[in-house]
């Protein structure tokens, strides 16, 4: 059997003082659309990046309200993970001509996972490429199956795509974030457009006073008498965590004294992250003002709950982002940004809030925004708490619930 991932109960009641009446209504209306359906979720790994994230808040919260939800994740060994981060890199555009080996491994370990796949459910949602074929070679049943795409699939490599597009033609909706993450080719398919939310009552978003944050701060190394920047991302190329160094070695002239902190979190399905963090070693080896740390090394929740509350500026110099969570993670603390104008992140920073939205590309202007925003705190507070409400209205975890609920029991009627 495919394996289980333990999911919490978290009750509507916690997140009433946080939405409308409308939206507590209508969850509580879909709830009971969907009381005697069994539904589970599948994706590649239960802990790091974004998607587990938000599986484990959002499900929660459907536990909550007494949904039948369980998630579910595949298996695979290395070699199967480090080709699905090649497609995963592909269908973001980067060049790559999918060998045969590489076909092979990821049918086989899908072969092998569908076979391991029990079904029972009535609506099956997978995520992301890694488990696509699952629906083909296990069968449908009597289940409805939805593919949530999370990533930018804007302009995907188009081997990887024509390779994919039977087993994801077979799906009765796609999910993206964004209209213009919807490959043409896809697009005669039944479409919902739902970009993902927070949770603001998990450890990662809970607030935490001034003094634990200093404490915190200080126990995993930062200097909190002095100005700190932050990225908090995997590590992984498209976050280019070696450009926010470079940003950093920029912005440092300008601020002395300016510390950087880079957190990372190594995910099972991301082998690419160990040679990346030997890169950022050696760049940063003997530089006493740059913090690298991971969920290896103490990093968990809230340490990232407290580096995106205290930090004087957060950057995301992501150049592809599918959504980006970690900017309204971010925001949500009341935290400005300099961030990449790329994905899923320019509409969390609508019309200047937040904080600044640069072209990625431009390392001299992302380091020149960091400077401004850390020379000028009121600007940034003001900036935050803007970014904060743009949050609270678009980027809670209730409406993310919301939407796909509708979209599920949409499918279940017909
Ligand atoms: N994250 C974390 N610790 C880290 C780095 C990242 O907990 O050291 C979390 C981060 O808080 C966010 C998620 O991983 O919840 C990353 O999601 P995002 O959508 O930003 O990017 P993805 O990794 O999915 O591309």
């Amino acid at each position: 059997m495919l394996n289980l991932v333990d999911i919490a109960t978290e009750p509507l009641e916690d997140y009433l003082p946080l939405i409308t009446r409308e939206q507590a209504d209508e969850l509580r209306e879909l709830a009971d659309k969907l009381r005697n359906r069994r539904i589970l979720h599948v994706n590649a790994t239960p802990y790091g990046g974004g998607v587990s994230e938000l599986l484990r808040s959002a499900l929660a919260l459907q536990r909550g309200m007494g949904l039948n939800v369980d998630w579910r994740v595949i298996s695979g060994e290395t070699r199967f993970f480090e080709v699905t981060k090649r497609f995963h890199n592909a269908l973001q555009g980067a060049p790559y001509d999918l060998p045969d080996e590489d076909r092979e491994t990821y049918l086989l370990q899908n072969h092998f996972n569908a076979h391991e796949f029990e079904h029972g459910y009535d609506l099956v949602v997978i995520h992301d490429p890694q488990p696509v074929p699952l629906l083909h070679m296990h069968g449908r049943g009597d289940a409805k199956w939805v593919w949530r795409c999370h990533i930018d699939t804007s302009e995907p490599n188009e081997t990887v795509l024509d390779f994919l597009k039977p087993y994801i033609d077979e799906y009765d909706a796609l999910v993206f974030t964004l209209d213009k993450f919807v490959p043409e080719k896809l697009r005669d398919h039944h479409i919902a457009l739902i970009p993902p939310g927070i949770d603001p009552l998990s450890p990662k978003n809970f607030d935490l006073t001034p003094e634990q944050c200093r404490r915190i701060m200080a126990w995993v190394g930062i200097d909190t008498e002095r100005p700190v920047m932050t990225q908090v991302s995997r590590f992984d190329p498209w976050k280019d965590p070696l450009g926010v160094i470079r940003i950093f070695q920029k912005a440092r002239k300008q601020v002395p004294g300016l510390q950087l902190a880079l957190l990372g979190s190594m995910a099972l399905d991301d082998p690419e992250a160990w040679d990346l963090m030997a890169e950022i070693r050696k760049e940063t080896d003997g530089d006493d003002d740059i913090l690298v740390a991971t969920n290896l090394t103490g990093i968990g929740n809230m340490e990232v709950n407290v580096f995106q509350r205290d930090s004087d500026v957060v950057v995301q110099k992501s150049i592809r982002e599918g959504f980006g969570l970690i900017v309204s993670e971010t925001l949500w603390k009341g935290t400005a940004m300099v961030a990449g104008n790329t994905g899923g992140i320019p509409i969390q920073m609508p019309h200047g809030t937040g904080g600044y939205l640069v072209d990625p590309h431009d390392e001299d202007s992302m380091a020149e925004r960091v400077t401004e925003l850390l020379n000028d705190r009121e600007l940034r507070t003001r900036l935050g708490k803007a970014g904060r409400e743009v949050v609270r209205e678009n980027f809670l975890i209730t409406r993310y619930v919301i939407d796909e609920l509708r979209l599920l029991a949409d499918l279940a009627e017909k």
